[in-house]
């Protein structure tokens, strides 16, 4: 049976060419790196970093999820600069 990969650097490649590409890709259209992310999720663990995005990701004005693409409520639709 193959073996399950759950996290990006659980992978013998990380970060791989493909992530590379995405990684190079986000940072430009999100500002957001998903190597960095990756590795700094490896340092703190899984609950830290959760519970540091859910901060990050949160509507100031009612406390839904902020989506990382556009940056805009997905329920109010307030726009969260960064
Ligand atoms: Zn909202």
């Amino acid at each position: 049976m193959e073996q399950s990969l759950n996290l990006c650097y659980e992978c013998s490649t990380f970060p791989c060419t493909r992530l590379k590409r995405l990684d190079k890709n986000y940072q430009q259209r999100y500002h957001v790196s998903l190597i960095e992310n990756a590795r700094y999720l490896q340092n703190v663990g899984s609950d830290q970093y959760l519970h540091e995005e859910h901060e990050k990701w949160r509507c100031v004005a009612c406390g839904s999820v902020v989506c990382l693409h556009d940056r805009v409520c997905s329920e109010c639709g307030k726009f969260m600069p960064e």
